[in-house]
């Protein structure tokens, strides 16, 4: 799964590192099973092939996996083979023993090919050696033994490999050594663990229910979206009309529930200056490789044959710089804050197209973007509010587990050649001091994560899970205390003075790409009547000219109050006119036939639930249009 946060901004600077000693020490227990098992695969394999050369072997989301360079091709036909070698040395119960050494005995190690190795071997552990070579200085070096097999490793590790309860081989795929094509390219075996079988047991049948539930099977099925790489481009979903609709009721609901939070409004153009991203900072590295290239033009006839240079219009990547200017605008006082500037905003990211998936990861975003640009003072009400929001959609959506991840910064790297955030300590502190407070008030699930805040401020990724227990990152918050700065904007404030405003950047509903990615998933296609592209179908037993006439006066009736309504009148016989209707998920039919027409009745019927029996017509439109209303789950 994709875990990077689609939200109102990206924190730049978000580069794969080594992680620190101490972020190693944070392994949860699983991800030290998970840790744990990639040096039983290890071990299993140079049972098999003793020159086998391993390099790197973390824990990842979902499982881990072990880069492996050797002449053998492993394929799935291989597993069982490994997995029995695996279990034996689970079997056995050995101690993960953790040895400090020097640097001299490490570098020793690697040369006679002893790490990563059941013994010696001719050849030196070469991927081992390169690792030795790149441990800073003042570091201690340290091995894991189980058994015969020694690992260069800091750990951390379960006791004894008798802890690893259940496990399963699972992919092989090919990776380049460090992840850069310069380097060999390596075989990555991929495994996942458990403390137990049953709780694998679940995870599998989870992940069979998600390819189900795929959400680009089930948007192609319904015809939701389609991705027309050859003429429009990678990465661009368009959406069909039933996404549409889709979109249309997301949207619909953002600006209900937006206006009575009391924002307002603003729409801005999809391109800007470069001048605007130089001033938000996201220009000229930071986010470079994540916009567009830009577009050079000269802005008229003259300009073009002067020698000044074209000017240069870049596809925004973010939304926010242009409302900062919308602030900007006009001279802004206290009484004007919080000013709160919400927008269905379009941008474009330009990913890397190995990295596009389906609507989860995309180059065009339909953002439901807004900032929230307030005074110190107000930021606990503004804040809470927006964690309100979430919250109400959450009950809307049906989404019962959610944590918020709560990012902070690390003062280490405010200076220097490692910088990663503003330099701006007391700021920091004042900010992180106020969202942990807010959060621990409101009895909001949230945790804290250092090191992962925005260049700008904290920043808070909202985690949800689907139905089916599959975790998706929809949205982040962000508290930004210093692009308002780097634009210049101001409020003057009670006392007179010209004041810097704080902007929270927020989009509870994500993008429409990943938030509908999510829903389809959910719901499995199977969306409430009030999200439905297809909410009610009517459906003639026969043709008879009044029966029809009589489905017409319904159709009319929902439609003229805005209901999705369409009708089968055709004479094929009703049980195909049903079997069409439930593969398209249309959520409500309406079955009629001429003793309902005469009893001014219609039967009800629920896509994936059956006949829910007869209703007065006038009553089942109205209950059509409450469920709708209220947005029934
Ligand atoms: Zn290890
Ligand atoms: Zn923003």
């Amino acid at each position: 799964m994709d875990a990077k946060p689609a939200g109102p901004s990206p924190s730049p600077g978000d580069q794969p590192q080594r992680k620190s000693l101490d972020d190693r020490q944070k392994m949860t227990e699983l991800e030290r099973i998970r840790h744990s098992c990639a040096h039983v695969l290890a071990t299993a394999i140079l049972k098999l092939w003793p020159d086998a050369q391993f390099a790197a072997g973390p824990p990842v989301e979902n499982g881990f996996y072990y880069d492996v360079e050797m002449a053998h091709r492993v394929s799935p036909e291989d597993f069982p083979k490994i997995e029995a070698e695996m279990k034996a040395v689970i079997k056995a119960n050995q101690t993960f023993e953790k040895v400090v050494v020097s640097r001299d005995q490490a570098l020793a190690d690697a040369q006679h090919g002893r790490l990563a190795a059941l013994a010696e071997r001719s050849a030196p552990s070469k991927f081992k050696l390169d690792i030795v070579q790149h441990i800073p200085e003042n570091e201690p070096i340290s091995y894991f033994k189980n058994g015969d097999f020694i690992d260069l490793c800091a750990g951390p590790h379960v006791m004894r490999t008798g802890n690893i309860g259940a496990f399963k081989l699972t992919h092989v795929a090919s990776a380049y050594y460090k992840n850069d094509e310069r380097n060999p390219q390596l075989q990555r075996i991929y495994g996942t663990a458990f403390k137990n079988k049953t709780e694998m047991d679940a995870y599998f049948t989870m992940v069979e229910e998600a390819k189900r539930r795929d959400h680009r099977k089930i948007g192609q099925e319904m015809g939701i979206f389609t991705i027309d790489t050859e003429f429009v481009g990678p990465g661009l979903a368009l959406w069909l009309p039933k996404g549409g609709a889709i979109t249309e009721e997301l949207e619909k609901l953002a600006k209900e529930t937006e206006f009575l939070a009391g924002y307002v409004r603003v729409k801005t153009p999809h391109i800007a200056r470069e001048k605007l991203y130089l001033t938000s900072g996201h220009l000229p590295i930071l986010y470079k490789d994540s916009m567009y290239p830009p577009m050079e033009l000269h802005e008229s006839k003259e300009d073009a044959a002067s020698a000044a240079p074209a000017q240069r219009y870049y596809l925004r990547g973010m939304n926010c710089p242009h409302h900062h200017r919308i602030f900007a605008a006009e001279p802004r006082s206290y009484r004007d804050l919080p000013l709160r500037l919400a927008e269905y905003g379009t941008c474009y990211r330009y990913e890397q197209s190995g990295e596009l998936f389906g609507l989860m990861r995309v180059r065009c975003l339909n953002m439901n973007d807004a900032h929230i640009y307030c005074s110190p003072e107000q930021f606990a009400a503004e804040f809470n509010g927006v964690n309100e929001m979430y919250l109400k959609y959450f009950k809307i959506f049906g989404i019962e587990k959610y944590v918020m991840r709560f990012s902070t910064h690390d003062p280490a790297r405010l200076t220097g050649d490692n910088a990663k955030f503003l330099n701006e300590p007391e700021l920091w502190k004042q900010t992180e001091d106020m969202v942990r407070d807010t959060l621990k008030n409101s009895g909001i699930n949230y945790v804290e994560v250092p090191n992962e805040a925005a260049f700008y401020g904290p920043k808070i990724d909202v985690q949800v899970w689907s139905v089916i227990g599959r975790e998706f990152t929809l949205a982040t918050n962000q508290v930004d205390f210093g692009v308002p700065k780097r634009f210049g904007l101001t409020y003057r404030d009670r006392d007179n003075t010209e004041k810097t405003p704080l902007c929270i950047h927020r989009a509870p509903l994500g993008t429409h790409e990943r938030f509908i990615g999510f829903l389809i998933e959910h719901y499995a296609g199977n969306f409430p009547l009030w999200l439905a592209p297809d909410q009610v179908r009517i459906l003639t037993i026969g043709d008879d000219e009044s029966l029809v006439a009589y489905g017409k006066k319904i159709l009319d009736e929902l439609r003229a109050n805005f209901v999705r309504a369409d009708a089968d009148f055709g004479t094929d016989k009703i049980n195909g006119k049903i079997l069409r209707a439930e593969e398209a998920k249309v959520h409500t039919m309406f079955v009629i036939g001429p003793r309902d027409k005469d009893a001014n009745q219609v039967s009800l019927r629920l896509h994936g639930k059956g006949n829910q029996g007869a209703k007065p017509a006038p009553e089942a439109i109205a209950n059509i249009l409450a469920a709708i209303r209220e947005r029934r789950p």
